[in-house]
């Protein structure tokens, strides 16, 4: 699953998300987020690779790896 480019509300805790802390997913016509802690338990820290990817993302530049 990818990670959400743009932050928001987890629709399964309703904590805010940042961007690269959660996964997005088509949900009646538009997108919702579930943070990675509700999708698969785990801590997500501003360090992570994909939270740099996500972010990378959002801010047009994509990672050479
Ligand atoms: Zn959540």
């Amino acid at each position: 699953m990818a990670r959400n480019m743009y932050p928001g509300v987890c629709y399964a805790c309703g904590k805010w998300v940042p961007t690269g802390f959660g996964h997005f997913e088509r949900y009646r016509g538009h997108w919702r987020i579930k943070c990675v802690k509700c999708a698969s338990g785990r801590d997500v820290s501003m360090t992570d690779r994909e939270v740099r990817i996500a972010v990378n993302r959002r801010n047009g530049r994509d990672l050479k790896c």
